[in-house]
């Protein structure tokens, strides 16, 4: 039934990932580039199971069948491409149970039934940082920097009926509920479903998060109290750097704070910490120091997940928007790093040819664009950005 494992994904079988405004599609990952056509439904005019059943959907799952790659999946196969371990993988691996569902296929990707075993809620986009590979239309903690007005359409819910009561009745039956933002553990609609699913004998769903960590504290409610209810939660720390650089590019972060809550949730059974690093030009220079550094904290060991998502966007940041002879440099460094590396760590082997060979795939390099973006929409960090950051520096002054 599938043609071709190598252009496989399960998530339109399992899966559905809602924005705020009521805009569903397959997975946050498959959310769109610039002139890419996404497959995206809105809740406004169709239920979830509705969007399940659309002709979109079901054209989906025939390419996933058929061995043809979707192009609303363009960041996946760009990792697969790079030789790296894309979400497409990830989930294949993670739910791999659920394969049985593509026999019960038919060949023009339709199916009878609706499943969903893997949910993601972004409830908002409310977030206490302003991270600078980040922006208005995703974070509330961009409205005091952005320059002219904030056409959020993401914001906009008017949904045919409100996700969540649609979402509800498929808790009995869903393994993995996912929150992402924003930021999530900054929510009290977060905390309203997590009462929920403990009031509901819910706890053996795995909770999942992409959280920045920076609070585990809202109004009454401690997270961590809240975490220990349940069978399995699995954190993604958004941690793409280590102290002033972390405060810098995660703008809004504590790192003394941030260090500490991180190293608080280390030695609960249940609680697995994983780090997931963007990667842009603002911290490619800085990875091997962040991880060395979060080693010797005993922040991360070889138990964790730790993956590097690279940043397609803001463009300019992108590591593929550099001039070949810095792109040169910086590989090397990577590997000469990894040469002379004594630590216990062995996703960096992997990881870092990742990251080389998705820099390497394309050049994106446009000159001007960099030092206008520092100029005008990152004006509020243009001092840091040049004294602190000696790539991007480098990289503003590039004469090349
Ligand atoms: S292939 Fe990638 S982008 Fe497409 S649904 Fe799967 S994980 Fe999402």
């Amino acid at each position: 039934m599938i043609k071709n494992q190598d252009n496989f994904c399960i998530l339109p079988w399992i899966h559905l990932y809602a924005e705020p405004n009521g805009d569903v599609y397959p997975c946050c990952t498959a959310s769109p580039l610039p002139d890419m056509k996404p497959c995206v439904e809105n809740l406004k005019d169709k239920t979830l199971e509705e969007v399940y059943h659309s002709d979109s959907w079901n054209k989906l799952r025939k390419d996933m069948m058929d061995g043809t790659r979707p192009e609303a999946c363009t960041r996946c196969w760009r990792f697969d491409d790079a030789g790296g371990s894309s979400y497409r993988q990830y989930n294949n691996r993670e739910f791999a149970k659920y394969y049985d569902l593509v026999d019960k296929t038919l060949p023009d990707g339709s199916l009878e039934d609706f499943h969903f075993k893997f949910l993601n809620l972004r409830h908002s986009i409310e977030c206490n940082f302003a991270c600078l590979t980040c922006g208005p239309e995703w974070s509330t903690g961009w409205n005091k920097y952005h320059k002219g007005p904030t056409n959020n359409t993401k914001l906009d819910n008017n949904s045919k009926v409100p996700i969540w009561d649609q979402i509800k009745p498929h808790l009995e039956t869903a393994d993995v509920i996912y929150f992402t933002g924003g930021e999530p553990l900054m929510m009290p609609d977060h905390y309203r479903t997590i009462d929920y699913l403990i009031q509901h004998g819910l706890t053996h769903l795995e909770l999942r998060y992409n959280t920045n960590m920076s609070n585990l504290n809202l109004a009454k409610y401690n997270v961590v109290d809240k975490w220990k209810m349940f069978d399995k939660v699995v954190l993604g720390a958004s941690i793409d750097a280590v102290g002033k650089r972390a405060e810098l590019i995660r703008y809004g972060t504590n790192w003394e704070q941030l260090e500490a809550n991180l190293l608080s949730v280390r030695g609960y059974d249940n609680i697995h910490l994983g780090i997931d690093s963007v990667i842009s030009i603002l911290n490619i220079d800085h990875i091997p120091e962040m991880q060395m550094y979060m080693e010797d904290k005993g922040i991360i060991d070889n138990s964790l997940i730790c993956s590097y998502n690279i940043a397609f966007g803001p463009l300019e940041f992108c590591i593929t928007s550099m001039p070949d002879d810095i792109k040169q440099r910086l590989a090397d460094q990577l590997y000469d790093h990894l040469d002379n590396y004594k630590g216990k760590l062995t996703h960096p082997q992997w990881g870092y040819k990742q990251i080389v060979n998705f820099m390497m795939q394309e050049n994106t390099w446009q000159h001007g664009l960099l030092k206008n973006q520092i100029d005008y929409r990152f004006k509020f960090v243009k001092d840091r950005l040049l004294n602190e950051v000696p790539l991007i520096r480098e990289l503003y002054y590039y004469d090349g």
